[in-house]
């Protein structure tokens, strides 16, 4: 019998991950042949989230959990779970029920027909701000021109992976991780799954506007040095026009002598440059914020409690 863990990374979802338990155990139920572990891993949350948890292990023996000693994300929560586990086949999915339980059957015959991965899409984008669809377009365009990883467009977190690719996941130990990135980059035969997007029921979004971004800039300065290399573009281009002018105004200087006026190109010129080079200092220092949080090497999460019997991965 296969054995299959499914992680489920939870940050403040007291309110339903009882509800998810239920629903997702009704499916399981009918799916003979494999037996389904839950690792759930709490990510510090603020409320009773760690309780509803206890909860659930003390009722059934397929629950398990981490729980974080603070907030560290939810890539790392997905990291964790990913160490922490030992089944032949791994599920990564949200506790919302926005990753309906009911593709996990036919993902699993996904597996069985021989895929690596089976991940789910989304197949539309509704149910959310326009603002954030385009932003979010935008991303997808940019970063799969710029990085040699394809990443599918409207990946959600949902999948059942082989353990052949969980443990090459693993052993991509950077400290800033961009999951979807890193999906793509291992490689392996994945079969995709599209499904309509479902609005939240219960709880709330965690991810602020402000946070995708950030996610968004790090996902790209982590696969890609394609902004570098821009940067590099942009001086070679400015230095040869500024040599041409250069050339130019010696020459008009020489037959027509020095005309005094020139303040506002003086002006522009002054202007354009101070923000091509505030840009280039600031690529180049996202790409060493990269090296000094990798340098530092921390731990990516530090688990404070857990019902697991391997204390360590
Ligand atoms: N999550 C987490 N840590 C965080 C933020 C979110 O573990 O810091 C979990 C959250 O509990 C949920 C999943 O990640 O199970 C997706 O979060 P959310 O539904 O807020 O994101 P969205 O569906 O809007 O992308
Ligand atoms: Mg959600």
């Amino acid at each position: 019998m296969n054995t299959v863990d499914i992680i489920v990374p939870c940050y403040n979802e007291e309110e339903g991950l009882s509800v998810f338990y239920q629903e997702t155990q009704k499916i399981l139920d009918g799916i003979p042949n494999y037996q389904f572990t839950y690792l759930f891993v709490n990510d510090g949350s603020r409320d009773e989230t760690l309780r509803v948890m206890k909860t659930l292990a003390s009722e059934h023996a397929n629950v398990k959990y981490l729980s974080f000693s603070r907030n560290f994300g939810k890539e790392a929560a997905m990291y964790a779970g990913l160490t922490y586990s030992v089944g032949d086949l791994v599920i990564i999915m949200d506790a919302d029920l926005q990753h309906p339980p009911a593709m996990i059957p036919d993902m699993l015959k996904g597996i069985e027909e021989g895929y690596d991965c089976c991940a789910a899409r989304r197949s539309s984008r509704e149910g959310e701000g326009k603002i954030r669809s385009a932003f979010s377009n935008l991303f997808y365009k940019l970063s799969n021109r710029m990085t040699d990883v394809r990443m599918a467009q409207g990946a959600v977190d949902f999948r059942i992976m082989t353990r052949q690719v969980v443990d090459s996941i693993l052993k991509l130990s950077e400290v800033e991780r961009f999951s979807k990135g890193i999906f793509a980059w291992v490689g392996f035969n994945t079969k995709w799954y599209p499904y309509e997007n479902i609005e939240r029921a219960i709880g709330t979004t965690k991810w602020s506007f402000w946070g995708l971004f950030k996610y968004a800039i790090s996902g790209i300065t982590s696969f890609s040095i394609a902004p570098l290399r821009l940067v590099t573009g942009m001086g070679c281009i400015i230095s040869l026009f500024a040599f041409l002018y250069i050339v130019a105004t010696l020459i008009k200087t020489m037959i027509t002598g020095i005309d005094v006026p020139g303040y506002v190109t003086l002006l522009c010129a002054v202007l354009f440059l101070g923000g091509i080079i505030e840009l280039s200092v600031g690529i180049l220092g996202e790409y060493i914020a990269h090296i000094y949080m990798e340098a530092k090497d921390r731990p990516i999460f530090i688990v404070k409690e857990t019902n697991l019997d391997r204390k360590n991965p």
